[in-house]
Parts: structure tokens; sequence; C-alpha cells
């Protein structure tokens, strides 16, 4: 591990300034990061992949409540940890998919520490990236991506690119974008926010590049809309063993039906994108119709329909239909 220096901010506006000031400094090549919970961030110092010259711990700053919101809706703060959003009355009660989704993730542990803006930032699992002896196109832009040719049983079908087929690892991503998440962000600039499906990019040819976010801003706060009246959802995650495993196949889905009629339907893909994956496709199969196994069956098809599996996860398509289609039935079938 690199030398680093550690400094503690006591709010938003000192994190954004010790930021300013370190990548400003006199260092070669200044790298600066926020440090909340560490559950990624400290692995990867371990590992060399991450390798910051500045480190700013932002896990005393009060961004770690959830509130309700004027029309309804929900602010959760940044640091908020992944086992008080999920067991939050407020997401218990109106956002289930979100609730489930993160009690399917890691352990007991790592979600008593993840908070909910690093969970945003988490990086891929992809055994190239973690591995600085190979070539790895997101951790070393320009030398290569060992995976297309390699161990990718677990990679994306979805979104990628000649430069890298990388999952995005989160679960909570994905219940996110069903939820149609907006991510609030601070900075030198000021402050915006951005809808969850514009805050994560596409690899195209620069994988290193994950998010909209810009170096020396801070993810404040998530909003979730007001639910829609009526609505279900459910979180279904498919992977190798039952706990403390990633998905390799997931989805996230958010109905509600009227007159026998899906009237409001959310459709978010884990495991297969190289982000949380939103599928209109699905979503426009299914709006109009009876919530049955035809509609569904409709649905699983056009989501997959321009997935381009790797030499080890063609299996992956087949898997990630049923897991929507499995999905839906459970959000739909009390809806
Ligand atoms: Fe790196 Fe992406 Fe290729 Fe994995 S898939 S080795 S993360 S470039």
């Amino acid at each position: 591990m690199e030398l680093f220096q550690l400094k503690r901010a006591a709010d938003v506006k000192q994190a954004l300034d010790m930021a300013q000031s370190a990548a400003a400094g006199p260092q070669n090549a200044p790298a600066v990061r926020f440090l909340a919970g560490g559950t990624t961030l400290l692995d990867l110092m371990k590992l060399d992949v991450e390798r910051p010259t500045h480190v700013i711990d932002i896990h005393r700053l009060a961004l770690d409540q959830v509130e309700t919101i004027e029309g309804g809706g929900v602010m959760i703060g940044a640091t908020v940890r992944n086992t008080d959003l999920a067991n939050h009355p407020l997401i218990k009660t109106h956002y289930a998919v979100l609730s489930q989704a993160l009690l399917s993730g890691a352990s007991a542990q790592l979600r008593n520490m993840a908070t909910t803006g690093g969970n945003l930032l988490q990086r891929t699992r992809c055994v190239y990236f973690r591995d600085t002896a190979t070539p790895c196109n997101k951790r070393e832009p320009g030398s290569g991506c060992a995976a297309i040719e390699g161990f990718n049983r677990n990679l994306a079908i979805l979104g990628t690119s000649e430069h890298c087929i990388a999952t995005n690892p989160s679960d909570m991503n994905v219940a996110m974008t069903a939820l149609e998440a907006t991510v609030h962000i601070e900075g030198p600039q000021g402050k915006r926010s951005l809808a969850i499906d514009d805050f994560f990019l596409l690899p195209g040819n620069t994988p290193e590049r994950e998010t909209a976010l810009n170096p020396g801003e801070l993810i404040t706060h998530v909003t979730l809309p007001a639910p829609a009246p009526g609505n279900r959802s459910a979180y279904l995650k498919l992977r190798d063993r039952a706990s403390y495993e990633f998905a390799l196949a997931s989805a996230a889905v958010v109905a509600s039906v009227s007159s026998g009629k899906i009237d409001h339907i959310r459709i978010a893909l884990g495991g297969v994108g190289v982000k949380p994956w939103r599928s209109h496709e699905a979503e426009a199969a299914l709006l109009g119709r009876a919530p049955d196994a035809a509609a569904f069956a409709a649905a699983a098809e056009a989501a997959l329909q321009s997935a381009r599996p790797q030499s080890q996860n063609g299996f992956k398509v087949e898997l990630a239909k049923r897991c929507i289609q499995h999905a839906l039935t459970l959000a739909t079938q009390t809806a």
C-alpha cells in the first residue's frame, strides 16, 4: 500500500475544501478519495488497485438520516449504513424492493459498515481489475482487457464494449434504478442532481470512468420519488451460493395492476449489465397487458434481445430471462 495523508472532515463544506486543496497541492498527480464505510476502498488500497495520495474521512458528516420529503418521497443521506437503510420503516413499508436488495448483498458485518454513497460507487468484482499483474483497461487505461479471452463467467452480457465487459456488482443500485432514484452531488462548482440512469456510465472506450461524478465531487444524498399508488415490488437475486455472493442475474421489479392490466412497471437488472440495467424494452412489452406468463415471457425476451454473451457466460441469457419472469410473478401476484 502507498503512503497517503488522512484527514477527517466535520461537515460537507470542509470535506470539499480539503479535497480541493489536496488536488491543488504540490504533490505530483494527487489522487483524492473520500472514505466512509471503507468496505470497497480499503480492500482496493491493500491490493494496490486504488492508490490515493489523500484520503478524506467523511463518516462523521451529518448525512446519516432517512427522511420524508415534500411530495411523499424519501431522502437518504450518503452515509446511511446499508443495514439501517434496509431496516428503516419507511423503506420496508414503501420501498420493499430496496430493503430486499440491500439484505441480499454482502454479509451482516459488511452491511453494518457500508454506506449508501459508497454502495453507489462500488467497483466491479472482475478478477483482473483486482489483480495488478494482469491487463485491465478499467484499472490501467489502454492496457487491454484480460477478461475477454479469460475468465468471464460472472461478467456482463448487456452494454459491453471491446474495452470492458465488467458488471456493476451492487444489488442496491439495481433496486434504486427500478425506483428511479436521483443522486445528489456537491462539488467545487456547486450542487447538482442526476437521475440514477445518467449517474452510471457505459464503458465505451473509457471504462475507467464508471460514473458521472467528477474529481472533488461528493455524493450527499439520494432521493426516491413517492411510490406509485398501489405498487408492489420484488427483488430476486440468483447466484452460485445462498449468501455472501454477487448476483449472476438479478431483477428488481416495481409494478402496479389496475382493472387486470399492468399500468405501472419498472424493471432493472443486476449481474448482467455493465451498469444497473434499466430495461425499457421489457417495460414496454408489459404496459397495458394482463400480468400473465405470456406477458412475462415476452418481457424477458425483450430485455435480453441485445445480449452479447462472452465465451463462458452464455448461460446468463436464459438465467436472466427466468429471473425476470419469476420476479414479475412475485411482484404482481398480490398487486
Ligand atoms: Fe478490466 Fe473490464 Fe476487462 Fe475486467 S472486463 S479486465 S474490469 S477492462
